[in-house]
């Protein structure tokens, strides 16, 4: 598990912690482990903008972000190469799924809005472990879309810094100091999923909670 520092409820699984989202043996895990409940909130994850809000646990929509005001109520998204962010505030804890279609379409600064009109201040982003530049090799369809933030695989080809330019949005709408950025590269590590590097089915979660009363 990564725990990001400085953070009341975020939490990157990882690997070796198993697939929370449909493995209910390495959910219990994970709760244990951070003294949560094991009825979480998730989503159906489809690569939009959408934003949702979760009052209970169960799978909430077809979206690719996720709040709540609700105490304990855990909220995950499950990734292995995308993005994933936790979004926490004195009143609100949100969760959200990134790979390069919702970063170009705006699924944080969306979150952010959706959190903003509804008086949920937002103190502090955790970016998790993803592809990195190093490894995240795109069409010039894609590099088109992030100008800023084109890069060059280890093998010399052009890729794309999602978490980057995620890290860039969220600096700009936050605190300084408010942003902490996982170095981690899913494709790289063995201790991370990466659909990249082994097609697999199988996802790390990353967890975010507003702590239980
Ligand atoms: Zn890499």
């Amino acid at each position: 598990m990564i725990r990001p520092p400085g953070f009341r409820g975020a939490a990157f699984g990882t690997a070796r912690n198993g697939d929370a989202r449909v493995d209910e043996a390495a959910r219990r895990g994970i709760a244990r482990e951070l003294g949560l409940t094991s009825e979480w909130a998730f989503l159906t994850q489809v690569h939009g903008t959408d934003v949702v809000e979760a009052r209970g646990p169960g799978r909430i929509a077809e979206a690719d972000a996720l709040f709540t005001t609700r105490s304990g109520l855990p909220l995950a998204v499950a990734t292995a190469d995308c993005v994933p962010v936790v979004l926490e505030g004195p009143a609100v804890v949100a969760v959200v799924h990134a790979g390069w279609r919702g970063a170009a379409g705006g699924v944080v600064l969306e979150t952010l809005s959706r959190l903003a009109a509804s008086k949920l201040d937002v103190a502090r982003a955790a970016i998790g472990p993803s592809i990195g530049p190093c490894c995240y090799e795109v069409g010039s369809d894609v590099a088109g879309r992030f100008p800023g933030f084109v890069s060059e695989t280890r093998w010399g080809s052009p890729s794309v810094d999602i978490g980057g330019y995620l890290a860039s949005e969220l600096e700009a709408a936050l605190p300084a100091g408010a942003v902490w950025r996982s170095t981690e590269c899913t494709f790289t590590s063995d201790e991370l999923h990466s659909y990249r590097r082994t097609r697999t089915r199988d996802r790390q979660v990353a967890v975010g909670w507003l702590p239980p009363d």
